[in-house]
């Protein structure tokens, strides 16, 4: 299945995708010279490289997560030649500064995914179909199951859980990971009740984000992206009422943390593509589960791959193998890459480990 081809444009290598001809690596996971990194959850962007490269809107959380590292970015859709190899940068719609590579050589052009997703979620620039001969995929939802509700549905969802928790008294904690879907969350939950508060005039209570999240909502809001108003849990009264209408963000690993005793007796909920199933939501032990994910579902990747007119793919993580008979059966020239590209858990983990709840430097 491994089938390696003189004339591939990306290997998979030991540190990484590799780039033969322009002598770099895409998202690697043990440290090069240099590094093209796709967006910046940290399974695709690691410390210890020597010169990275990003798309310019994902700057500021590049180099909030890496600080001090030797960074060059490029606007989205501009071509720069790097040893005879034409490279540029397309919005993936996965978080914000998402990036898909495209590599243009000798006559080939192949496009190298990292996560992406198709719908328009208002926080980032949207998936950009490119047209490509070889199309490396991401496939973390790559089975038949994974459909999502629309994001206007989930929002509409999660407000309407938020006002059931607030009349109450009950404080709502949602749990999303800290970078992307929590700014998603927080975006998409202000628009629904813009037109909500229309007709009702109030939000149900504050909203309160754990500290892990302020730095990269500051990222966001650099970026011009709209949040509302968050507060951290310090800036409300140890017994103020409007703690138990608060919406509190945090990341999952908060779950069952002390930091969560001063809201009383919450309801909670995960944010995730994998509540599409109920035994995980069960296994995460939370009332509810919304659906929300920073991925493609199982049309979008499939409508994604078929929008680059490829005839060639190749699947990096996630339904690695069921991905790869679908496409086989269907005509296409399919295989896996194997990487070391995974869920985003570990890395949020890490950052909450790193930032105190009340967002005080530790
Ligand atoms: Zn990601
Ligand atoms: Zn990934």
């Amino acid at each position: 299945m491994q089938s390696i081809d003189p004339q591939d444009l990306i290997v998979a290598r030991p540190e990484g995708l590799y780039c033969p001809p322009g002598d770099f690596y895409i998202d690697p996971w043990r440290p090069v010279s240099h590094a093209v990194i796709t967006h910046a959850h940290s399974d695709h962007a690691r410390i210890g490289h020597g010169h990275y490269l990003c798309a310019e809107p994902g700057r500021g959380l590049l180099l909030a997560r890496l600080p001090g590292i030797t960074l060059d970015t490029l606007p989205y859709g501009e071509r720069i030649v790097h040893r005879g190899v034409t490279l540029s940068l397309h919005p993936a719609g996965h978080v914000l500064g998402s990036a898909q590579v495209r590599l243009e050589h000798g006559g080939r052009v192949w496009v190298a995914s990292g996560d992406y997703k198709v719908e328009d979620d208002g926080t980032c620039a949207p998936f950009e179909p490119v047209r490509c001969d070889t199309f490396i995929t991401e496939s973390t939802f790559g089975l038949p199951i994974y459909r999502w509700p629309t994001q206007a549905t989930l929002m509409a969802e999660i407000f309407d859980w938020w006002c059931v928790n607030a009349a109450a008294g009950r404080a709502s904690v949602v749990y999303a990971y800290a970078f992307g879907k929590a700014q998603r969350i927080l975006s998409g939950l202000m628009r629904h009740a813009g037109a909500t508060l229309a007709l009702s005039g109030a939000l149900p209570g504050p909203i309160v984000g754990h500290g892990a999240l302020t730095s990269l909502n500051q990222a966001y809001r650099e970026a011009g992206v709209e949040l509302p108003p968050v507060m951290l849990a310090t800036d409300l009264p140890a017994r103020s009422p409007a703690l138990r209408r608060a919406l509190i963000v945090a990341p999952p690993s908060a779950q069952g943390s002390p930091w969560l005793r001063r809201f009383g007796d919450a309801s909670d909920a995960f944010a995730s593509g994998w509540m599409q199933l109920r035994g995980t939501r069960r296994r995460r032990g939370v009332d509810r589960g919304f659906a929300l994910s920073d991925h493609a579902d199982w049309p979008g990747l499939l409508s994604a791959i078929s929008a680059t007119g490829a005839e060639r793919v190749i699947v990096t993580h996630g339904n690695v193998p069921v991905m790869v008979r679908y496409l086989s059966e269907r005509g296409w020239r399919a295989q896996a890459f194997e990487t070391a590209y995974g869920e985003e858990e570990d890395a949020d983990a890490q950052a909450v480990a790193d930032t105190d709840p009340e967002g005080r430097a530790t």
